[in-house]
């Protein structure tokens, strides 16, 4: 399947992703980790990108969108894969839709992880005091959170109107929110999102 998972940050599409492809055997791209390991081995990608990171910005899209579709291109990605952080921008996400229609692969799903802001503020918290992310700090998470609600969320109607989008209560036990994202992945989605829950997100 190729999926893409939606959601502002801290309301867990890393760790489900993780355990989502495990289940599906296909391959995770996490944009984000990426970056972070661009920026750990001090590559060109890496500086250009760190200086986004550190302020909450988004890395500009023809960097991100080369990166991605290059790794899309390899071998393991031709049966499936699962994007977490990717697309951010409609035009991540039209570059995405012209690879994927011109090889006849269109996307199977999008999902978006709801979570409330107050949780979502505390998991960042906890996350900043557990893995020491240089953009875990308050002022930048706010400032990712902004780019979400300003920028990433025009992606919600961007896959509704295609018919893609499910929502996901990513609220509760680790187990429970895997639960349902493999139930909205099933043929016939549980959950497809209309106008009434996408004004929560
Ligand atoms: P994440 O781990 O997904 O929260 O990503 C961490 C940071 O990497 C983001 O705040 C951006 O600076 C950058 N990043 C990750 N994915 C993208 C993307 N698709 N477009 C632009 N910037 C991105």
């Amino acid at each position: 399947m190729r999926i893409v998972l939606l959601g502002p940050p801290g309301a867990g599409k890393g760790t489900q992703a993780v355990r989502i492809a495990v289940q599906l055997d296909c391959p995770h791209i996490a944009t984000g980790d990426i970056f972070r390991a661009n920026v750990a081995e001090e590559t060109a990608l890496g500086l250009l990108a760190r200086e986004y990171m550190d302020r909450g910005d988004l890395v500009p899209d023809d960097v991100v969108i080369a990166m991605v579709l290059e790794r899309l291109a390899e071998p393991d990605c031709a049966d499936g894969f699962i994007l977490d952080g990717f697309p951010r921008t409609v035009g991540q996400a039209e570059a995405l839709d012209q690879r994927l229609a011109a090889a006849s692969t269109p996307l199977d799903a999008v999902l978006c992880f709801k979570v409330g802001e107050d949780e979502l503020l505390r998991r960042l918290a906890a996350r900043a005091a557990e893995q020491r992310r240089t953009d875990d700090d308050e002022a930048t998470i706010r400032r990712r959170l902004e780019v979400f609600a300003s920028t990433t969320r025009h992606l919600l109607d961007y896959y509704a109107h295609r018919g893609l989008l499910a929502m996901v209560d990513a609220l509760g036990d680790i187990d429970v929110v895997t639960g349902r994202v493999l139930a909205a992945l099933e043929p016939e989605p549980a959950a497809v999102a209309d106008d009434d829950e996408l004004a929560l997100v």
